[in-house]
């Protein structure tokens, strides 16, 4: 059962430090949030040199569809890997920072759960840097994958609008947080299969095409 109490304490310094940092930096001395090293001498992050290190470091060949980690003589194509080729997913590349390991699982951890929000910059220059390093074709707007309104008033935000953000900003891409939206609540993702989840979120999800939204699609 989580301690609500220790949450909202946790939430309110997170909040708190998001404005007054340099302040609380003197009473809350920043530490790493996925080592807990201190960070007196790194300043204005609130990750650890040595953390970043190691994710930047996982990078590895991948499919470029579901992200799947290609072996030694395992092959991929533009359709993606064997298990996506006889899918029809509609999108064509997707980028992955690291697989679901430490430091990173850490790190997101506290950032959506633990409500530490001060972690969208690190993380989210950690996707803007792998962006800006990969080829890929004009971007119109970068979009969030959207909360149901249920889950956002409970968590107070959407974790992928403040990363969503924080890469607009990096690419300089403007970001639409008002054309994609969840049209139904839907479990969480994180304990089913891959066709579980594909299932879970079918149909979960619309456009609503707004007339600027349109004219900036095709360059009117
Ligand atoms: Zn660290
Ligand atoms: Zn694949």
């Amino acid at each position: 059962m989580p301690d609500l109490h220790q949450e909202n304490k946790v939430f309110s310094v997170s909040a708190i430090r998001n404005i007054f940092s340099g302040f609380l930096d003197v009473l809350y001395p920043r530490h790493c949030f996925a080592c807990d090293k201190s960070l007196h001498e790194e300043k204005n992050t609130y990750v650890c040199e040595s953390c970043l290190k190691i994710i930047e470091a996982t990078e590895a060949r991948r499919c470029i569809k579901c992200g799947l980690t290609l072996g030694p003589g395992i092959t991929s194509s533009s359709k993606g890997c064997h298990e996506c080729k006889n899918n029809s997913l509609r999108f064509e590349n997707s980028f992955f920072v690291s697989d679901n390991i430490e430091p990173v699982r850490t790190l997101i951890r506290q950032f959506k759960y633990n409500k530490h929000i001060c972690l969208t910059t690190p993380l989210g220059s950690l996707l803007a840097n792998l962006l800006h390093q990969k080829t890929i074709g004009e971007i119109d707007f970068v979009v969030p994958v959207p909360l149901h309104w249920k889950k956002k008033q409970e968590r107070g935000f959407n974790q992928s609008e403040l990363m969503a953000k924080r890469i607009s900003k990096g690419l300089s891409i403007p970001v639409s947080t008002n054309n994609l939206f969840r049209a139904r609540n839907t479990l969480s993702q994180t304990q089913l299969s891959r066709t579980q989840r594909q299932e879970n979120v079918k149909g979960a999800f619309k456009v609503k095409i707004q007339r600027c939204f349109i004219k900036r699609m095709f360059s009117w």
